[in-house]
């Protein structure tokens, strides 16, 4: 592939429109005598004219030539070794320049081979992840067809996407994370090699994978991120359980709960729904199907407690060990507080109690999204929450 420029005529980036810290990096970086770019998905969302959720820097320098540089340095990852430089409570992340061999088709073990900025790209996902920005003269710098992809919104591999996969399995979720999120067409070859490579998926490291989904549910796209899981049976392999409930007749329900959810996300932007709520969305549903189902008179509190979970264990933990502690614990109590907000039977427990409950905030902003798929709890919804709007008015006196 032919290396190709844009300049500031032909883009629309300005330097407003990147972090000041990112800047400031990339200056020093270059009046130290390196090379410096902006690179990868800030790139990217400048020229989609989104706002990047970060800026990543790619540069010539080595690790310790940029702590060098930043007093506020910190080297991290053995894997795949960075310099963190940290301005109060945010990150501008800095690479050196790395080469991988991008036809070889094993599981990526170690990932620090220094090399040129032409490698550096050649070792990224897709094509629209592997531009660079350089502020110096304002041009973008595309060694893989990149810019033009971006605007004939394609989705390509850089290589071949069946060594690609086979290399890094994630990238398989990565391409339906960006499908998903900016509604992309994909290069053909790229769908063909993911039904051949999808079992790779259970090689990659667990924490990733479940990184990337959990980020999907954050993103306001997560409704097309699971629809796009299930059609390529990716969801099969990591969650076997979910994705049947999914591909059964109340999987609509599923994506329901998920499209209120992706509402909520994108309204709020900054302030993201906490992550036990996005995990407690995808088991509410089965349980109340469940509920539905039990046999007359139908299930107890402390029945519906055990349920829920059972659920969790069986549809999330076993399948991923690796499922974070603190998200099975708040999930099940979020949930388990419903029955308490809305309870089955006519009896209601002391409003106090249940204000009380540490979990309230967020058990009530779960009560918001089932409001959104099911509009006659709205009324529930707005009770309790001038609830907690007058005991925080009474503490306060
Ligand atoms: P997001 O907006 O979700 O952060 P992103 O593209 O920035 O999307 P990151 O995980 O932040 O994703 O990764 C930053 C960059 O690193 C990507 O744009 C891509 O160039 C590269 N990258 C990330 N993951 C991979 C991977 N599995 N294989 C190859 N390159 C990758
Ligand atoms: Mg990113």
């Amino acid at each position: 592939m032919e290396l190709k420029t844009y300049t500031s005529e032909q883009h629309h980036i300005r330097h407003h429109h990147i972090d000041p810290q990112a800047l400031t990096v990339l200056k020093k970086l270059q009046e130290a005598g390196h090379t410096a770019y902006l690179v990868g998905g800030g790139v990217r969302d400048l020229l989609l004219n989104k706002k990047p959720k970060d800026f990543d820097i790619s540069t010539s320098a080595l690790p310790e030539e940029v702590k060098k540089i930043f007093r506020n340095c910190l080297l991290i990852g053995r894997r795949f070794r960075l310099a963190h430089v940290r301005f109060g409570k945010q990150i501008v992340e800095v690479s050196t320049f790395r080469s991988g061999d991008p036809t070889e088709d094993e599981l990526i073990v170690r990932d620090n081979i220094w090399g040129t900025p032409e490698e550096d790209v050649l070792r990224r996902d897709f094509t629209i992840n592997g531009l660079f920005y350089n502020p110096l003269d304002h041009t973008i710098i595309d060694y893989v067809g990149g810019f033009e992809d971006l605007q004939k919104h394609t989705l390509r591999c850089i290589g071949d996407p069946y060594v690609r996969f086979k290399q890094d399995p994630v990238r398989m979720i990565r391409m339906q994370k960006f499908r998903a999120r900016f509604g992309f067409n994909v290069q053909p070859e790229a769908l063909e090699a993911l039904a051949a490579c999808r079992d790779e998926i259970r090689k990659s490291s667990p924490a990733r994978v479940l990184e990337e989904i959990l980020r999907m549910l954050e993103s306001g796209a997560s409704e097309d991120f699971f629809r796009l899981m299930v059609e390529s049976k990716l969801l099969h392999i990591l969650f076997p359980e979910l994705a049947t409930f999914f591909e059964s007749s109340m999987g609509e329900t599923l994506f329901h709960y998920l499209k209120g959810v992706d509402n909520m996300n994108t309204r709020g932007h900054y302030k993201l729904l906490d992550r036990s709520i996005l995990t407690a969305t995808l088991i509410f549903p089965i349980l109340e199907r469940s509920i539905l189902d039990y046999p007359s008179p139908g299930p107890h509190l402390g029945q519906i407690m055990q349920m829920a979970y059972e659920l969790i264990e069986r549809l999330l933990f076993e399948p991923f060990h690796h499922f974070p502690r603190r998200l099975r614990l708040e999930s099940h109590a979020i949930i388990a507080l419903q029955y308490r907000l809305t309870p089955l039977g006519k009896r209601r427990q002391a409003k106090e109690r249940v204000l009380r409950q540490k979990l309230f905030p967020l058990a009530l902003t779960f009560l918001k999204l089932r409001s959104l798929v099911y509009a006659p709890l709205f009324k529930q919804y707005e009770f309790w929450k001038k609830a907690q709007k007058d005991a925080l008015n009474q503490n306060s006196e």
